[in-house]
């Protein structure tokens, strides 16, 4: 991906409407009905103004040169304690249990392997969703072709059972995500944090996104680690801990606040302050914080609860006196259907 073709990417904009500089107010805002009828074609992206930067690149699975590999690992063990049983006679007994062992392993593997194919997984899934889904949609597509325009950049949980295109129906070309553990914003910082700053950069200032959504959701595991890791200096982990630690100002919040629930209460509490504090974070972006000043664009945050089945959204005008709670700014939506 080359520069000139980013630049050309984002040649055209949307304009930007006045920019009327308001004064910093902390409240929230109604910006959106609840609207049962099923999406319709005229939610469809129309708008396109860009050209596409990636070609779809060359097959790269070979199954049979996968599977190889994976053998190979277990063989490759198996020789090598195979060996240390020529050369250690005394160590016979030991080596060839954990041969028999690995072998057992290595069986097992196969069988689930036949239980489960993942190639063939995936490729079901291609057949399906190009028959049911890109056959069905030439229109849609070939405007994708020619580029996106979508007006939602989303930040969702890696979480498998949160996945914000199913929950919220977003279509191809609607939502820019980024997911991560936690759907944290992390603040500006172009050291630590490029990988999010670059998507945050180019959602905003290229694709010109309206709305950035932070969704939350119930059981998060990454919520879980940061109320019960200890964060005295010394981490277990090579990146959670320090990760999640950017969400500290929202377990202390609902420790403040909540200090005397159970870990599942204030695992929730968490679920939707951390939220506020990844929308506080946004604002340390310059370019989101001239696009909310401009009114191109705005910031929202969501939670979703796939335990109940129900959504909550909320908005805020944001202003410059944090700090951000979920209690200051109520609950402005909660659809369960
Ligand atoms: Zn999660």
């Amino acid at each position: 991906m080359s520069t000139s073709s980013i630049n050309g990417w984002c040649l055209t904009s949307l304009s930007p409407s006045q920019s009327s500089l308001q004064k910093a107010t902390l409240r929230p805002s109604i910006f959106a009905s609840l609207n049962s009828s099923p999406v319709s074609s005229s939610s469809i992206p129309t708008l396109i103004r860009n050209q596409p930067v990636f070609a779809a690149p060359a097959p790269i699975i070979n199954p049979t040169w996968r599977e190889e590999m994976g053998k190979n690992s277990y063989e490759e063990a198996i020789e090598a304690l195979k060996k240390l049983l020529n050369e250690k006679g005394e160590l016979k007994p030991a080596a060839a249990a954990k041969v028999e062992q690995i072998t057992a392993e290595l069986q097992t593997a196969s069988s689930d392997t036949k239980s489960f194919n993942p190639v063939e997984r995936i490729k079901e899934g291609y057949i399906h969703f190009k028959k049911e889904k890109y056959d069905k949609s030439p229109g849609l597509y070939s405007e994708l072709a020619r580029g996106q325009s979508p007006k939602f950049m989303v930040f969702a949980c890696s979480d498998s059972r949160v996945c914000p295109s199913h929950v919220l129906d977003f279509q191809p070309g609607e939502a820019f995500v980024v997911r991560n553990v936690a759907n944290m914003v992390p603040p500006y910082d172009k050291v630590k944090y490029s990988g999010i700053g670059s998507a945050v950069e180019y959602a905003v200032l290229h694709l010109k996104v309206e709305n950035i959504v932070v969704i939350g959701h119930s059981a998060c595991g990454g919520i879980k680690g940061l109320m019960t890791f200890p964060f005295d200096g010394k981490y277990s982990t090579d990146f959670i801990e320090e990760w999640v630690s950017i969400g500290l100002p929202a377990k202390s919040k609902v420790l403040a606040e909540h200090g005397g629930a159970d870990l599942p209460e204030l695992c929730t509490h968490c679920e939707k302050e951390a939220v506020n504090v990844s929308l506080g974070n946004l604002l340390t972006y310059p370019f989101v914080r001239e696009g909310l000043v401009k009114k191109t664009l705005a910031l929202k945050g969501g939670y979703y609860d796939f335990i109940t089945g129900s959504f909550e959204l909320w908005g805020l005008e944001f202003g410059l006196s944090p700090p951000l709670s979920v209690k200051d700014v109520a609950t402005i939506l909660h659809w369960k259907l």
